[in-house]
């Protein structure tokens, strides 16, 4: 049965997005079956893999409401993970979710025939804690946590933290796993390497050993439609990546 990982933070631009694309195609090359769902109506993950969402005949959105089935909306990315792609559409989701019942596990049910066809699911939320990232939060196993090393790094983890307990009392017991991950790291900066320093003495082993630098490969690359390891392997955001796929697999699969 696939794993199922959430990539969430309610701030936005902290490189969730970034990060889902980069390790989806890292567990591509080790070999993984992968499937990325794009849960942000801002579409950029469904972008960053190489899909027009401008001309999606479905979308995440339809199979959220019911309106098409899995196999009408899965894709297939470049890189080679399966991509169920995102639009403006789904920003209507959240205000039609209201009179559907069940409707925090709407996507766990329209994925779970499938889940068995997957080593890994990757989720890329959008910046809120929206119904949509609910939908997330209750299939997952896992959140990853993307995170700059910034004094409000901080702020909003708590109001993260008290979603994810709240659906794992009420909605999936199977949510365990918090994981913080830093992005966009400059070892220059010494107000970074403080804040870098106190999430570890604060979460020990929550937070991901690899750290990931800020690296201009990294954002130049969706514009090609391919995530960073794709683009330019040899680069140093792209080897970090690798290297967070290597320590994912480590923590998760032994
Ligand atoms: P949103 O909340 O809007 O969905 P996000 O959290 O998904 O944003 P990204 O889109 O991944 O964040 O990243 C925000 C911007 O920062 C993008 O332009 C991206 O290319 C860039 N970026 C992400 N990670 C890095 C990095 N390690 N080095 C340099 N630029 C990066
Ligand atoms: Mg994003």
């Amino acid at each position: 049965m696939a794993k199922v990982f959430c990539i969430a933070n309610q701030k936005g631009g902290v490189g969730k997005t970034t990060t889902a694309l980069n390790l989806a195609t890292g567990l591509v090359m080790q070999n993984r079956k992968v499937l990325f769902i794009d849960l942000d109506p801002q579409g950029n993950g469904t972008m960053g893999a190489g899909i027009d969402k401008l001309h999606l005949t479905a979308s995440v959105y339809d199979l959220l409401i019911g309106r098409a089935s899995f196999y009408d909306v899965v894709k297939k990315s470049k890189a080679g993970f399966d991509v169920l792609p995102a639009n403006r559409d789904l920003a209507g989701a959240e205000i039609e979710l209201v009179n559907i019942n069940n409707r925090d596990v709407r996507l766990r049910e329209a994925i779970a025939p499938v889940l068995s066809s997957y080593d890994y699911v990757l989720i890329d939320c959008p910046p809120s804690l929206s119904m949509i990232t609910m939908n997330a939060f209750c299939m997952a196993q896992s959140v990853i946590v993307p995170m700059q090393c910034e004094y409000f790094a901080l702020e909003g983890l708590t109001d993260l933290v008290t979603s994810i307990r709240r659906i794992h009392t009420t909605k999936n017991k199977t949510l365990r796993n918090i994981f913080l991950l830093r992005v966009m790291f400059d070892p220059r900066v010494t107000l970074q390497q403080q804040v870098s320093q106190q999430l570890e003495q604060h979460f020990g082993e929550k937070v991901f050993k690899t750290v990931i630098p800020r690296n201009v490969r990294l954002a130049e690359a969706p514009s090609y439609g391919e995530p960073g390891i794709m683009y330019d392997r040899n680069s140093k955001g792209a080897k970090a990546y690798m290297n967070c796929v290597v320590e994912l697999l480590s923590r998760v699969e032994e």
